[in-house]
């Protein structure tokens, strides 16, 4: 495995979410960070999650 794909495996394996740190899924698109404990997600900006309690956002459809 080429190692930049596996420093970005290991990046996302360290990924929490702010409010309960458990850990974060990434939706089919790439493009949030989803907490299913506390049903909000974080959005990816310009490739960076925006991991901040401010910035989640609720889920209140299905994504
Ligand atoms: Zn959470």
């Amino acid at each position: 495995m080429p190692r930049l794909l596996d420093n970005k495996k290991k990046l996302l394996e360290i990924i929490v979410c702010p409010i309960c740190h458990k850990k974060l899924f990434l939706n089919l698109k790439k493009t949030k960070l989803i907490c299913f404990i506390d049903k909000v997600f974080f959005p990816i900006k310009e490739g960076i999650p925006v991991l901040l309690k401010n910035s989640a956002n609720k889920i209140n459809k299905k994504l």
